[in-house]
């Protein structure tokens, strides 16, 4: 049974409640953290708590600049998603390769890449 704090899993040291994340990364820099370090689980499951998914930073404003990007990285894999999707469903309504390039101004190649990327990414 797994212990859990605000998602993240507790472990008792020497009597004392840690969060395992941090528990590791003390254990493999061989220091303390300073309080204010954070340690981030940067595929952003908390519960991973292997030391490749782990990263320490400086402070608050690190780790909330490191969240700004990811936020930003997932809005515009988000928006080639609908871009795809789009393409996919005009394709798959039976819209012609001529009329896909006209109305999208790009290549027919472009296009079939574009389908089989949707495809790929839906499974
Ligand atoms: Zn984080």
């Amino acid at each position: 049974m797994k212990y859990l704090s605000n998602d993240y899993e507790v472990i008792q040291v020497d009597g004392k409640r840690m969060l395992l994340h941090r528990y590791i990364m003390e254990l493999h820099l061989g220091r303390k953290l300073q309080t204010k370090e954070i340690v981030h689980h940067i595929n952003g499951n908390k519960l991973s708590n292997g030391l490749s998914n782990l990263e320490v930073l400086t402070d608050v404003r690190e780790h909330q600049a490191k969240h700004r990007v990811l936020r930003e990285e997932i809005k515009q894999r988000n928006s080639w998603k609908t871009y795809d999707k789009k393409i996919y469903d005009d394709k798959n309504s039976g819209m012609s390769d001529i009329d896909l390039v006209t109305k999208y101004g790009i290549s027919s190649s472009v296009i079939t890449r574009i389908v089989e990327r949707y495809k790929t990414n839906e499974k």
